[in-house]
């Protein structure tokens, strides 16, 4: 560190992308890092989230950091269990523990006289030269705007809030919603369930995966050859996918979306006999407007006998179960609320002041959102990992953040080496970066008609809109003339 600035940081958030900052930090040499992590345990949505058939839809060896393979996958699509194993093995062994203080969590952040100030719930202060905000996407979770919720006289539960000791088997369980997380609950229930109604208000085209789990000699091979795990990692036909999705996202009429949707038809077609179901199941709307569900079983699950689908509209929640608009009443024991999260939240409802007390809330009435989804005008030394508008297709965020550190390691660098005190993207730019993406969003698949928690609320999807490839080479070279550097006469705060 001779000659470089002794840097401050903190990082909000234990979860994938800040044990990931917290690593790439020290390894630059920074010794001052904290972590402020609201619960009591590290691993983000993979600590939050806990109900049956939670898997990760991204194969185990790409979901997974570069610097840490882990030859010990069971399965090419890996359990939430092993997951946050995994985060915890992996901060353990990088001694990331000892920087992360439980239990915090951040209230407020304000930028002042040149520094962040964090104060948490527990009414402590912290400060640094420099915030990480790791602070996830879907974690607030939304429940359904649904009359007499309340009123169940069974077990309901958001699938984010999932409570391990509700009785399952043989019960009579109803799950709302029908994204990533609504098939995989009915999959991992409908053998378990004396009947399963699966209430879907937008069927989700479905596109087909297989899942295999890896043998004791496949674990074995993998100890010895890490470059087995590479070519899964690195398999030029997963790579290729990302690659033609993102194309395909970007360009709705692209041979690569055509070849996606027909895929997903394909799917429906051959996989679900009953020509009534079909239907019922058949989306209104094209393949990947919606954030795509992978699934090796669902639609072989829900034709099990004690499946039911359920499309039509729900009228109220009653103490006995679901009463639908047409008269029909689902008896039901358990009621899964599998309906998605606000995501537009990110850090809030902490506050977070910049220079001149500049209100993030009010920056993003309209819409959350962040140049090259990493950094703000007039919020200095402060970059998102995965914030808001970050996802790139329905790839790793583990790939995502990894890339996204390298633009954020830049401008710390900036700071470390003298350059300036503070670094952020100048408004002009911002302005022109979002006119860019806002018109560039309105072009891609998820704009295409349909709801989803992409949209912002005037439709614009909050995703990266462009290719991979040009995801990859803007976090590779940050324009720097993009930045607005400024030195402060530092105070200590
Ligand atoms: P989601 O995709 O937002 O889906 C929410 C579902 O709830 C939708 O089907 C929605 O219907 C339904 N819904 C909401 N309010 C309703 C109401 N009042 N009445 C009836 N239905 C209602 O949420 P999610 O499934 O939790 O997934 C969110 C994201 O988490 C995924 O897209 C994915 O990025 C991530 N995830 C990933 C994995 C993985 O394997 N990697 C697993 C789970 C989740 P409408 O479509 O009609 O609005």
């Amino acid at each position: 560190m001779t000659g470089r600035r002794k840097m401050r940081f903190l990082v909000v958030g234990a979860g994938m992308s800040g044990i990931l900052a917290a690593i790439r930090l020290r390894e630059a040499g920074h010794e001052d890092v904290t972590m402020l992590e609201k619960a009591d345990r590290l691993g983000g949505t993979w600590r939050e989230n806990r109900y049956p058939g939670l898997t990760c839809d991204v194969p185990a060896h790409a979901y997974t950091y570069s610097f840490a393979p882990n030859a010990e996958w069971s399965r090419f699509f890996a359990g939430a269990d092993e997951i946050r194993a995994y985060f915890e093995r992996v901060a353990r062994d990088r001694d990331v523990m000892p920087l992360i203080r439980f239990n915090r969590e951040v209230t407020d952040l304000s930028f002042r006289q040149g520094g962040w100030i964090a104060t948490t719930a527990t009414g402590e202060r912290f400060s640094a030269d420099a915030v990480i905000l790791a602070s996830g996407v879907l974690h607030h979770p939304k429940a359904p705007d649904i009359k007499g919720l309340d009123s169940f006289a069974g077990k309901a539960m958001h699938s984010a809030r999932w409570e391990d000791e509700v009785a399952l088997d043989g019960q009579r369980i109803g799950v709302i919603g029908c994204g990533s997380t609504g098939v995989q609950l009915v999959c991992a229930l409908a053998d378990r369930a004396a009947r399963l109604v699966h209430f879907q208000r937008s069927p989700q085209w479905i596109m087909p995966v297989i899942d295999l789990a890896y043998t004791d000699e496949e674990r074995e091979a993998f100890r010895r050859d890490p470059a087995l795990i590479d070519a899964i990692r690195y398999d030029s036909e997963y790579l290729g996918n990302v690659q033609r999705f993102t194309m395909g996202i970007v360009d709705p009429d692209s041979d690569a979306m055509h070849a996606i949707e027909d895929l997903c038809r394909q799917n429906l077609e051959q996989t679900v006999a009953d020509p009534v179901l079909r239907e019922k199941l058949r989306p209104s709307y094209r393949a990947a407007c919606k954030r795509l569900v992978y699934s090796p079983d669902y639609y072989e699950r829900v034709q099990r006998p004690a499946v039911h689908v359920e499309t039509g509209a729900i009228e109220r929640v009653v103490p006995e179960g679901v009463r639908m608009r047409d008269g029909t009443l689902h008896e039901l024991d358990v009621l899964a609320l599998a309906t998605g999260f606000h995501a537009d939240r990110f850090i809030r409802p902490a506050t977070v002041h910049g220079r001149n007390g500049v209100a993030l809330d009010d920056i993003w009435a309209k819409r959350a959102t962040a140049y090259l989804a990493i950094t703000l005008p007039d919020f200095p030394n402060l970059f998102f990992l995965n914030g808001p508008t970050a996802p790139v297709g329905n790839f790793s965020l583990i790939d995502v953040a990894e890339r996204q550190w390298q633009f954020v390691e830049r401008l710390i660098g900036e700071i470390s080496n003298g350059s300036c005190d503070e670094i952020c993207v100048s408004a002009e730019a911002m302005a022109a970066y979002e006119a860019r993406r806002i018109a560039a969003a309105k072009g891609t698949i998820f704009a295409s008609g349909c709801s989803s928690w992409y949209l912002d609320r005037e439709g614009v999807p909050m995703t990266w809109p462009w290719s991979y490839q040009a995801f990859a080479e803007a976090m590779a070279s940050p324009v720097m003339e993009d930045m607005e550097r400024r030195n402060s006469k530092r105070v200590a705060v």
